[in-house]
């Protein structure tokens, strides 16, 4: 169906379609910047609201920030953005609640002439997207699956392991993303016998978290315990997207009884340093928030100059089901104990807090 969809737009009569931002869209100082972000699953997105604010004003321009709500994200999300286009906005920047929803919103927005900026997280089967600014989702999977066999070897032994895996909400195209990189790294060391997944499950569709919800991973865990690892085989390594499920997992393996497996992350929450710092949980990833929305606003000022941005064209992971979106695409961080103050020197409070928790 989506393909179909997007066939579609290829008959329409509007300008913008793909075309970058440029022609028709303009951007001139004081104009309103929309920015609509999900529900806050994880502290990045809570930070992120602060972090646009700051750097629409520093550059001159007025920004409106709306967060989807927890108990309704997509038809919240849905009607905000229409709203922002209603106050006229020249740009709008979503971090979609789901990426396969937001289709007739962003039509709406070329049609108006404004600028749609996928942030963080892509937005699916359109081409009316004119970038895509985010973190390198699929190398985020790499460093997870990485850390967790580097964490396997320096805590359990020589192996073969026990491993589970986790993904995030199918409904966040980053999911699968992060995914099958981490997959890409893990798959030969599964198919060799270095790892073993004990429950089996190692299919994306059936190791999701809905919602991104830790009660969701909590209760996945439990019963993963229940049915593979309660008479006494052991589970050395589970592979988390993020901290928020990580914790998650970690509080269903310590409620279970079970010594503390190695337990990867990402977001680097200040509830999950600590951990990290007294080994709780092996590892997470550093992705700046602030620097990510300036890279977005640094783009829109980039337009708003009549030049064009520098772009990452042809990356298969930003491919939206319509095309390939042009990309600014930023470089995460793996973090473990070992690296956390270094890797968090531009961050006062977090590197205090790695400092602190040593
Ligand atoms: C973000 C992650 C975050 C997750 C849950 C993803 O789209 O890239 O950083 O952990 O959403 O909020």
């Amino acid at each position: 169906a989506a393909l179909t969809l997007s066939g579609c737009s290829t008959g329409r009569t509007t300008s913008g379609s793909g075309d970058s931002g440029s022609s028709s869209s303009s951007v001139p100082k004081g104009s309103l910047i929309g920015v609509a972000l999900p529900a806050k699953t994880s502290q990045n997105w809570v930070l992120a609201g602060q972090d646009f604010k700051n750097s629409i004003e520093k550059a001159g321009f007025k920004a409106d920030i709306q967060y989807a709500d927890a108990s309704s994200p997509v038809p919240s999300q849905q009607s905000e953005i229409n709203s922002m286009l209603t106050k006229g906005a020249k740009v709008v920047i979503i971090g979609a609640a789901d990426g396969s929803q937001l289709g007739t919103q962003v039509a709406t927005a070329k049609k108006d002439g404004a600028i749609v900026i996928a942030w963080d997280r892509n937005i699916l089967n359109t081409k009316n997207v004119d970038y895509y600014v985010a973190f390198n989702n699929f190398h985020v999977g790499e460093l997870q699956a990485q850390a967790l066999l580097d964490g396997l070897k320096k805590q359990k032994g020589s192996g073969p392991y026990n491993i589970e895996l986790f993904a995030g909400s199918p409904d966040d195209a980053n999911a699968k993303v992060f995914f099958d990189g981490a997959i890409s790294v893990l798959q030969p060391k599964i198919d060799d016998g270095t790892l073993k997944v004990v429950s089996g499950q190692t299919d994306f569709q059936k190791v999701v978290t809905q919602g991104w919800l830790a009660q969701n991973a909590q209760k996945r865990m439990t019963d993963l315990i229940t049915g593979n690892y309660a008479k006494g085989t052991k589970l050395d390594g589970v592979l988390s997207p993020n901290d928020t499920l990580a914790r998650a997992i970690l509080q269903a393996t310590k409620s279970a009884g079970l010594p503390n497996p190695v337990v990867t992350g990402q977001d680097s929450e200040t509830d999950s340093i600590p951990l990290i710092m007294n080994g709780t949980q092996y590892s997470t990833i550093y992705k700046d928030t602030n620097l990510e929305a300036q890279a977005a606003i640094d783009l829109v000022t980039t337009l708003s100059k009549g030049e064009k941005p520098k772009t990452v064209d042809n990356d298969k992971n930003n491919d939206n089901g319509a095309f390939i979106v042009p990309s600014i695409e930023l470089n995460p961080v793996l973090v473990t104990k070992e690296n956390a103050v270094e890797a968090y020197k531009n961050n006062p409070t977090l590197e205090k807090l790695a400092t602190d928790s040593k």
